[in-house]
């Protein structure tokens, strides 16, 4: 089969994409009979049943008024005028943004949009850049040549004993003298911290130098889903380009996610999805519609979807303290929001990929958190150390995927003090992986 160079890129497996078929595989030799599995590596959004009971009563709405009418017809590739409308309204009316339909464009999903933000903005001489691993491996999907893409390795800054955060690294940043765009989750996903004011104001100066577009996805953030635990005004600048979903609010099948900025890059994202798709999905417009209509999706982050989720974060950071060894140096990054653990086990013996395959093993998936550190030039030994853990199970199921960690944790630290002749675990640890 021909194969063009863009189309090899795109197709072949990256190492999440990987990890993520070897866990679906052994789920579904799970259901024919082998032992149940507890999965924190999933991204999906908890089912809380207040926001279930949401989207189930406002679709059924929406499918009985316009169901039948709206998936009859196609509609226009911007999105239809009444979300538009509604999105522009929310906008102006929530933080002051001076917005109309121009300044707006819906697609299926913000993953989408970013990879449509990826073709248009950047190329080999144009890269895209990540200014802070790590970050969404998603983004992985926007390097269409072998070199457009370049994460910036970050600052580790220590927060005590158990804890920790990173910082963008100014200095690396400043080096950069191409690129088309810039790219970060706020809250991010893997380490859940928020971009602040100063970074983004650094990463402008960059795109201005570079003449660059930069794209920020809230994802997780403000307003909706909602779950960044500050409160963080965003603003509209030139170059930005603001990026939301429905996904973590509890629609993720819907993918419908919007995208907010100048109207030339609106534009071309509008005509990208025009070619791409023609449209996203009019019943899911339908259902934003109604849920920006009343606000019923403010209400619905403010009162249950950002509450569940810190009440989760300060769970996970308490069941870590009691569940993982004292006598091994882990610790967590500091939480500003979003929907996972993030873990680094700082010891020389840390591999991510074995924990991975030990914890499956026994029964429990962890992700391994190298595939968030992308294009980051030279990999430091931290970067292999660390994994990414789901907040979206019920706290007992946390305590005891922990509990399986501080095992594996234990095993392997054992292991490596035992036989320092012992050919390095990660080698077999990949093969395993590839193999499963
Ligand atoms: N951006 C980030 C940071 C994500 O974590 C995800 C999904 O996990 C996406 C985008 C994709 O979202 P959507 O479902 O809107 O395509």
């Amino acid at each position: 089969m021909f194969l063009s160079k863009e189309g090899t890129s795109l197709a072949s497996p990256n190492g999440l994409r990987t990890i993520m078929e070897d866990i679906a595989q052994t789920l579904r030799n799970a259901d024919a009979g082998t032992p149940d599995y507890v999965n924190l590596s999933i991204g999906n959004p908890a089912p809380i049943p207040e926001v279930v009971a949401f989207w189930s009563a406002l679709t059924q709405d929406v499918t009985a008024e316009s169901g039948s009418n709206k998936l009859g017809s196609y509609g226009a590739s911007r999105g239809d005028d009444a979300l538009l409308l509604q999105i522009a309204r929310f906008f102006r009316t929530r933080l002051d943004w001076d917005i109309g339909p121009e300044n707006i464009v819906v697609g299926p999903g913000s993953q989408f949009l970013c990879f449509a933000a990826g073709v248009l903005f950047s190329d080999c001489d144009h890269p895209v850049i990540l200014p802070r691993l790590p970050d969404y491996t998603g983004y992985d999907a926007l390097r269409v040549g072998r070199d457009s893409l370049r994460g910036l390795a970050p600052e580790i800054v220590s927060l005590g004993p158990r804890s920790f955060r990173y910082r963008m690294n100014e200095s690396a940043l400043e080096t950069v003298d191409r690129a088309g765009l810039f790219v970060a989750s706020s809250p991010s996903n893997p380490a859940s911290d928020v971009l602040d004011r100063q970074a983004l104001s650094l990463i402008l100066q960059a795109a201005d130098r570079t003449d660059a577009t930069v794209l920020l996805d809230h994802a997780y953030g403000l307003p909706f889903p909602g779950i960044a635990h500050g409160d963080y005004r965003m603003k509209l600048e030139p170059r930005l380009l603001h990026c939301f979903s429905l996904s973590k609010a509890g629609l993720p099948g819907a993918r419908l996610g919007f995208a907010i900025g100048d109207p030339d890059r609106i534009q071309a994202l509008t005509a990208f999805v025009s070619n791409a798709v023609l449209h996203a999905s009019r019943l899911s417009q339908d259902i934003a519609t109604a849920a920006l209509r009343d606000q019923g999706i403010l209400a619905l982050a403010a009162d249950h979807i950002s509450p569940h989720y810190r009440k989760a974060a300060e769970h996970a950071q308490r069941a870590a303290q009691a569940c993982l060894p004292q006598s091994i140096n882990w610790k967590t990054h500091a939480q500003d929001g979003g929907m996972f653990l993030w873990l680094w086990c700082d010891e020389p013996w840390c591999d991510d990929l074995d924990l991975y395959r030990m914890g499956k093993e026994r029964g429990v998936f962890f992700t391994p958190g190298r595939y968030f550190f992308l294009g980051p030039g030279q990999v430091q030994p931290w970067m292999h150390q660390c994994l990414r853990i789901s907040l979206n199970q019920p706290p007992e199921t946390l305590e005891y995927g922990l509990t399986i960690l501080a095992e594996c944790m234990r095993v392997l630290r054992d292991g490596a003090t035992a036989s320092v002749q012992d050919p390095p675990m990660s080698h077999a640890a990949d093969r395993g992986v590839q193999n499963a």
